[in-house]
């Protein structure tokens, strides 16, 4: 999954961004294990069209070599009711058990934490502190008065944890599902422009659906032991 608009990347964005990408799979591939909450996993991306040309999740792209195992499946060699399927492994991490482990260094390491709300640009400013580093995410918007910080709403829908599940899905239309120790995340929601936080039951029905199908086309393959 990538997080900006492909049309408005210009060269420059995408070699930072390359460059970003590598800098943290060498990161993160030393803490892989349960005390960080990162681990290597499967993903199928599945479709009734074949999958676009060009785009990052591709042979001839220009993070192939960090998608292990990336190649596409025949019809025969997967259980999906999709016709196209991708495979790749990528790392994944649990946020709750990787940010505590971070806090938790953090504080090893004499790192304090204070909880304080910055009003305005002058209070940022007034600070003691020699680097101040921006990361109030939405906050942004007001506080630095930014006109172009626009809001993305995304849903996400949890299922109980099924320890079983050891593979991610990536669906048409942007769905997908990622296991994780905490539940089973289906997700794939994009509003643009959207500030509003109340779940939207709507889009939950419709994710809740297009997995259900997938999952249930799966089943009957299975049950046919072709696999
Ligand atoms: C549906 C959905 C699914 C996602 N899935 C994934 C995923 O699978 N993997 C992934 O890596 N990312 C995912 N993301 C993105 C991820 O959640 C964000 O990238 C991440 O939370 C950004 O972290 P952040 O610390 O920069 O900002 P935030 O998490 O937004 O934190 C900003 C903090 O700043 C504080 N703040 C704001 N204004 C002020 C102020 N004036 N004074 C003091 N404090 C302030 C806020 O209270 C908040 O605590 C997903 C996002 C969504 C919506």
């Amino acid at each position: 999954m990538t997080v900006f608009h492909h049309d408005a990347a210009t060269p420059a964005f995408l070699a930072q961004f390359v460059e970003a990408a590598r800098f943290s799979f060498r990161r993160y591939q030393l803490m892989v294990g349960d005390y960080y909450g990162i681990r290597w996993m499967p993903n199928y991306w599945m479709d009734h069209q074949p999958p676009p040309e060009g785009g990052l999740i591709n042979k001839q792209g220009p993070i192939a070599d960090l998608l292990p195992e990336l190649r596409d499946l025949s019809r025969d060699e997967h259980p999906f009711p999709f016709e196209y399927v991708r495979q790749y492994d990528t790392m994944f991490i649990q946020p709750a058990v990787y940010l505590e482990s971070m806090l938790r260094e953090f504080r090893i390491a004499g790192g304090t934490v204070l909880v304080r709300e910055m009003h305005d640009l002058r209070e940022v400013l007034d600070l003691p502190h020699t680097v101040v580093i921006n990361c109030t995410g939405l906050g942004a918007k007001a506080l630095f008065n930014d006109p172009e910080l626009t809001p993305i709403k995304g849903q996400l829908t949890f299922l109980l944890p099924q320890p079983e599940v050891e593979y991610a899905t990536i669906l048409p239309d942007g769905l997908y599902m990622f296991p994780r120790h905490d539940g089973i995340l289906l997700g794939g929601t994009h509003e643009n422009g959207t500030w509003d936080l109340q779940p939207d039951r709507a889009a939950e029905a419709r994710i809740m659906k297009a997995h259900a199908e997938c999952f249930q086309g799966m089943r009957n393959a299975l049950s046919r032991s072709r696999f």
